[in-house]
C-alpha cells in the first residue's frame, strides 16, 4: 500500500502525515492489517529527500542560489531523486508489504514543473514514467488549501526556501495543476479541505483512510 500526501505549501502535509502515522499505530489499525497479513510494517518517507542521494538533491534544490536553476535541470533533479527513491526504497518496501506514507510524489512534478514552470506535460509524463518505472500511488490525499493562506503559514514558520519565495502567480498555477489532477483522477486522488482546523482536517483523513485501507 502506497499512500501519498500532496498539495501546495502550508497545507499541513507533513503534520497530517505524522498524525496519520501515530493514529494508525495507536488505533490498532496497523495491528489489524498485520494480523490479516496485508501489511508488515509502516514507514514514512518524502520527496525530494527520501534517500541519502535524495537528501543531497533536496538541499541543492531548495537552497537559494545566485545562479538560477534552469527549469529542465530542476525537472531532472527531481526525477533523479524519484528514481533513486523508487528503486532503492519504495519498491523494496512494497515487495515486503510495507504500508508507505509519502510526502509528495509524481503529482507534485506535474503541478510544479508542469503547471508552475510551464514545461511540456508530455515531457513530464515521460520523465515521471522513467523515474517511477510505472509505480503509482494507491491513494493520494490532496490537502487543498488556497495559495494565500498556505504561503502565509509557511512564512510564519520562518525562512522560506527557494520555491516558497517564488512569485504568487507561480503558486497559483501549481494550485490549478492539483485541481486539474484531482478532477482527472477522482478515485486515486481524494480532496481534503485543508483550510479547516488541524483536527478537522485529520478527521477527514481518518474517514478516507478507514474506508480505503480495507479495499
Ligand atoms: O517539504 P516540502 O514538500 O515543502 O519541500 C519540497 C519543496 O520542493 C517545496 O517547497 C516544493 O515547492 C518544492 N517542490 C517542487 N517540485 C516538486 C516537488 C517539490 O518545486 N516536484
Ligand atoms: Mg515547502
Amino acid at each position: 500500500r502506497f499512500i501519498v500526501f500532496e498539495g501546495v505549501e502550508g497545507g499541513g502535509k507533513t503534520t497530517q502525515l505524522e498524525r496519520s502515522r501515530q493514529w494508525l499505530i495507536n488505533s490498532g489499525w496497523l495491528t489489524f492489517l498485520q494480523a490479516k497479513g496485508w501489511v508488515q510494517q509502516l514507514v514514512i518517507t518524502r520527496e525530494p529527500g527520501g534517500t541519502d542521494l535524495g537528501r543531497g538533491l533536496r538541499q541543492l534544490l531548495l537552497q537559494s542560489t545566485q545562479e538560477p536553476i534552469q527549469d529542465r535541470a530542476e525537472l531532472l533533479l527531481y526525477a533523479a531523486d524519484r528514481a533513486q527513491h523508487v528503486e532503492g526504497f519504495l519498491r523494496p518496501h512494497l515487495t515486503q508489504r510495507s504500508l508507505i506514507l509519502c510526502d509528495r510524489y509524481t503529482d507534485s512534478t506535474i503541478a510544479y514543473q508542469g503547471y508552475g514552470r510551464g514545461l511540456d506535460q508530455t515531457l513530464i509524463a515521460q520523465l515521471n514514467h522513467i523515474a517511477t518505472n510505472g509505480l503509482q500511488s494507491d491513494l493520494t490525499l490532496w490537502l487543498d488549501l488556497d495559495v494565500k493562506t498556505g504561503l502565509t503559514r509557511t512564512h510564519q514558520r520562518g525562512k522560506a526556501d527557494r520555491i516558497e519565495q517564488a512569485d504568487f502567480t507561480f503558486h497559483q498555477r501549481v494550485q490549478q495543476g492539483f485541481t486539474a489532477l484531482a478532477e482527472a483522477n477522482p478515485h486515486r486522488i481524494a480532496r481534503i479541505n485543508a483550510a479547516q482546523p488541524e483536527v478537522a482536517v485529520f478527521q477527514e483523513i481518518q474517514v478516507i483512510l478507514s474506508d480505503r485501507l480495507t479495499e
